[in-house]
């Protein structure tokens, strides 16, 4: 078994589709491990997007992702890490994203595509750690 850390993104929280991403996670058959409701500060928002620091659209996404509140989850199953990205989508909602994924579903740009998944063992217990330091 495998643990991912999972964000739904401002956009998805201030848009009310917190319930539609958890229902799904659940109904993949995938377990809820931590569950939270977060205010996210630059310092935070800085270290969890460290890899695209430099990139053009840092900034901008640094902003977005303080702008309200996210929800945080450690979700866990067999292959937590891929069937997670699997229900999120390709991170562009329109040209990777495929109708019935969560992005393909509800998003239309890059930026602003509801959730976060881990995208490597590597990854997912850098983010746990910061996100759940006492999990
Ligand atoms: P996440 O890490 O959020 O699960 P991802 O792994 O699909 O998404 P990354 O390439 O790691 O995508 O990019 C992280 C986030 O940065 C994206 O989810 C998106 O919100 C934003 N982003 C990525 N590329 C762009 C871009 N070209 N323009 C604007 N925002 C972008």
């Amino acid at each position: 078994t495998e643990r991912t850390l999972v964000l739904v993104k401002p956009d998805g929280v201030s848009r009310g589709l917190v319930g539609e991403v958890i229902s799904r996670i659940e109904r993949k058959g995938l377990k809820l491990v931590a569950l939270e409701l977060r205010a996210v500060d630059r310092g935070l928002a800085e270290q969890h997007y460290a890899e695209h620091d430099g990139k053009p659209f840092f900034e901008s996404l640094l902003e977005f992702i303080t702008s309200g509140p996210v929800v945080a989850a450690v979700v866990e199953g067999p292959r937590a890490i891929a069937a997670f990205r699997q229900l999120a989508g390709g991170t562009d909602p329109v040209e990777k994203a495929t109708p019935g994924t969560i992005r393909g579903d509800f998003a239309l740009e890059t930026q602003f595509n509801l959730v976060h998944g881990s995208d490597s063992a590597d990854s997912a217990a850098r983010e746990i750690k910061l996100w759940f330091p006492d999990l």
